[in-house]
């Protein structure tokens, strides 16, 4: 197993992340995730990650569960407080206390407030809900031994709550693997962090399992250029070669899947900067994206002030995969900066670089998040599965 720093903790850099537990007739199948959890122990993996909402609360009872005939210093625990769900109110300590007590333990390893984003920063900076402000002082108690967040926000929003509260996060977990390195940013967020000595924990490193799968020709040829190595572990080595990166989280469904990464995680074995062009195409290919590249000039000459870029980014994401987790930055904004408001008056296209039609565009996006589900919703039915 590789081992690496994680704010002076020896962690695996597998991690064990525990959002796509293996199921059976609708339940976490315990068993099944017991003999995966007992395996990935035995070969050395130390980090297991947990999250209120995973698996509508089951995550977090099973694998502390599993945990329990452990001794509580061999492995670090992850959890998470769940700022990002829609809620009429907000209570970090309520919430915390029933954490501890569902997972038997005295204090969390690794403590993560869950997903800031453009949506979500404005629950977790309220003075009102004061969860910042509670989870130091949490920290400060040693039932939080070390105090990050997670995001899928962009790299302004990110570098807006480092400026404000990048003296408390030691850590902070994004989604990082080839194809988003441009197509959510994910490179220059790695950038960012770097920058700010901030540790880097990366969630979906296989995209879902969408790297995991790739053409029938592309993998043919992955297979000639490294044999006996499967699709997935090209991602995982893709990121072994970023030294700030402290734990890659895989969310495992299966024993075939534990037993390919473990294989992967064995030894360091970095991608050639021949193979890393490879999956740069490889990347581009997956892409049917708009060719935006973040200049900003459309900006000042739109009369509503839209976020431009922004908007776009979110677009190129929901294109390539509808995904809510892109939308719900979106959501709860005001109406004036939403591509809804756009009038479509073509000032930003007569000046964009790229030539892109940016109120068709906007027409679109509008369309697309218009028929989605909405987060509020989502969390509505979350906390009804959890009850
Ligand atoms: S077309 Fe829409 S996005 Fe472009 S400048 Fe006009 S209002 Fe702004
Ligand atoms: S001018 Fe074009 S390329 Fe530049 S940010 Fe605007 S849409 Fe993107």
């Amino acid at each position: 197993m590789i081992y690496r720093d994680l704010c002076g903790e020896k962690v695996s850099l597998l991690g064990f992340g525990a959002m796509r537990l293996p199921v059976k007739d609708g339940e976490v199948d315990y068993n099944e995730t017991e003999k995966m959890l007992d395996c990935a122990i035995a070969a050395g993996v130390n980090y297991i990650d947990t999250a209120w909402p995973y698996h509508s609360g089951d995550s977090e009872r099973v694998v502390s569960r599993i945990l329990a005939k452990y001794p509580r210093e061999s492995y670090f625990l992850a959890d998470k407080y769940p700022g990002h769900q829609t809620a009429d109110s907000y209570d970090p300590a309520g919430l915390f206390e029933e954490q501890l007590k569902k997972c038997n333990v005295d204090y969390f390893d690794f403590y993560l407030l869950h997903n800031v984003n453009e949506n979500s920063i404005g629950v977790y900076k309220d003075p009102k809900w004061g969860i910042i402000d509670y989870f130091i002082e949490q920290k400060k108690a040693g039932r939080i031994r070390h105090l990050g967040f997670s995001t899928h926000g962009g790299v302004k929003m990110i570098k807006e709550f480092l400026d404000e509260y990048g003296e408390y996060m030691e850590f902070c977990q994004i989604q990082f693997n080839y194809l988003d390195d441009t197509l959510q940013n994910a490179g220059e967020k790695y950038e960012l962090l770097t920058e700010r000595a901030i540790p880097v924990i990366v969630m979906e490193p296989v995209r879902g399992g969408k790297l995991a799968s790739l053409d029938e020709g592309i993998e043919n040829k992955l297979r000639e250029m490294r044999t006996g190595t499967s699709t997935a572990s090209w991602a995982f080595r893709w990121l072994q070669s970023y030294s700030n990166i402290s734990v890659i989280l895989s969310g495992m469904s299966n024993m075939e899947q534990l037993c390919d990464n473990l294989a992967t995680f064995d030894k360091e074995e970095v991608l050639t900067e021949e193979e890393r062009a490879y999956l740069a195409d490889v990347a581009e290919g997956m892409k049917d994206s708009l060719p935006c590249t973040g200049c900003a000039y459309c900006v000042d000459g739109c009369p509503i002030g839209l976020d431009i870029p922004n908007l776009i980014s979110i677009y190129n994401e929901l294109r390539f995969q509808s995904n809510i987790v892109s939308a719900m930055r979106l959501e709860g904004a005001d109406e004036a900066t939403l591509p809804s408001a756009c009038i479509s008056c073509g000032a930003c296209s007569s000046i964009c670089p790229q030539k892109i039609d940016i109120p068709a565009a906007m027409s679109d996006l509008a369309n697309r998040i218009s028929k989605m589900p909405k987060w509020a919703d989502v969390c509505r039915e979350r906390a009804a599965l959890q009850k």
